[in-house]
């Protein structure tokens, strides 16, 4: 049954391969010089497990996704009071490179907008701006688990490029929101924007954040849940800028997303998602990105309203009742990260038994993405010469699924009975 959440990805992902709508950011040469056709997907569980479909190795630049996590590293470094004083938390409506701030604070309204991002580049303590670009430069290195590099080139010309953030930067100047001297700050936001990722570090930047601050590749602490509570929090109201309202309804994730053609989106407590395509709309998201995010969110179940507990307790005992058996026992809600942690484990083992069990009978409820993973999961494992078997009294998994009730039993007994014939009749009998 390999694969069964890879090929899941790789078909919602290809839902969208023709689309060839929007266009590549021109304000420097080199985002316009992309392969526009580039497109990846990449997804990790909070215990690491990455899957990748399509262009996911392919570097691109970071660009705006990179406010949060310059506003996280500000709120580790000072806490939440000192940040809020100088970046508001509230969404602005408005364009991310828009010269504005709060009419009556007279701050950037949040972090997510380039004013509120410049801002908090220079609440990052340093005696330097190249120690203030290492300390964002290892942070981010951090959730993601792995070395970032600079893009020396798009640096370059982001900086002789920024206008625009020379504006803002001055206005903050001028309302004192800056005390740094603003090109100084520019050239750490800059560069910032410059750091090279692939839509995999951007998955697992993305879990790291789901994961309240472990990366779960490395398993090193980047920051406090608290930070990430609040950074998460901000990525929900302006992380899309001015799409954040359709974005909420639409798809149901924390995200945020950058010119670059990157998008990262999180499921709290789940996973984290990475994408990419350069074509961009509009507002500057990528139009294939939300897309696929959008249909992710859709057939995956994913919203974060729909998704209220935590999918890790979802499988609450595996255990092997006789040789070549072996029980998953699962319950609570069952939904696509927690049958997906489920079908890995199953599928790790398999070569350990020839009939799993999967007892469904603490399930309270379950979405249509992860019956649809179960009972994919039952019929791979036929056809891998295995069985599958469901204990499943209510018909929670089984549903109206007609082709699923050879396999399917009251209780946990009666389906070892028929593991037991069935181990017969495949000589498969235990010693
Ligand atoms: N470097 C870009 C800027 O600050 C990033 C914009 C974006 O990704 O939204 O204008």
């Amino acid at each position: 049954m390999a694969q069964l959440v890879q090929r899941y990805l790789d078909r919602i992902r290809a839902e969208h391969t023709g689309v060839t709508d929007g266009a590549l950011a021109d304000y420097i040469p080199e985002l316009a010089r992309v392969d526009p056709d580039g497109y990846g997907l990449s997804l990790s569980s909070v215990d690491g497990f990455v899957y990748e479909s399509g262009d996911t190795a392919v570097e691109f630049t970071i660009q705006s996704v990179s406010k949060p996590f310059t506003y996280a590293l500000a709120l580790a470094h000072l806490g939440a009071d000192a940040v809020d004083a100088v970046i508001g938390v509230e969404p602005s409506g408005e364009a991310f490179n828009e010269i504005s701030v709060d009419h009556l604070t007279k701050t950037p309204k949040n972090p997510m907008i380039n004013a509120g991002a410049i801002a908090a580049v220079s609440l990052i303590p340093a005696d330097s701006p190249g120690e203030r670009f290492a300390m964002i430069q290892d942070f981010y290195s951090a959730f993601a688990g792995r070395r970032l590099e600079l893009d020396e080139e798009v640096y370059a010309s982001e900086k002789a490029t920024g206008s625009r953030n020379r504006a803002i930067g001055y206005m903050l100047q001028s309302f004192g929101v800056l005390d740094d001297d603003p090109d100084e700050v520019l050239d750490v936001y800059y560069r910032q924007c410059s750091l090279r990722v692939t839509s995999t570090d951007l998955a697992i930047m993305g879990a790291t954040l789901a994961r309240g601050g472990t990366c779960p590749t490395t398993g090193t602490r980047v920051a406090d849940a608290s930070v990430i509570k609040r950074t998460l929090s901000v990525m929900v109201t302006c992380g899309m800028y001015d799409a954040a309202g359709d974005w909420v309804s639409a798809v149901g994730m924390p995200a945020k997303s950058g010119v670059g053609g990157g998008i990262v989106a999180v499921l709290p407590g789940q996973l984290g998602i990475g994408t990419y395509s350069p074509l961009l709309d509009a507002k500057g998201h990528s139009v294939r990105g939300v897309r696929l995010c959008r249909s992710l969110s859709e057939q995956l179940g994913l919203h974060f309203l729909t998704v209220s507990r935590d999918s890790r307790a979802t499988l609450r005992a595996v255990y092997e009742p006789a040789e070549g058996i072996r029980v998953y026992e699962a319950h609570g809600d069952l939904l696509f990260s927690g049958a997906e942690q489920l079908v890995r484990t199953a599928e790790r083992e398999r070569a350990d038994s020839d009939v799993a069990i999967l007892d469904v009978t603490g399930v309270d409820d379950i979405d249509d993405a992860a019956r649809a993973l179960l009972s994919d999961m039952s019929q791979a494992l036929c056809a891998d010469g295995k069985q599958g078997f469901l204990v499943d009294p209510d018909g929670t998994v089984v549903g109206a699924r007609a082709d699923l009730e050879a396999i399917r039993f009251p209780d946990v007994g009666s389906a070892l009975t028929a593991a037991h014939e069935w181990l017969a009749q495949h000589q498969r009998i235990p010693g």
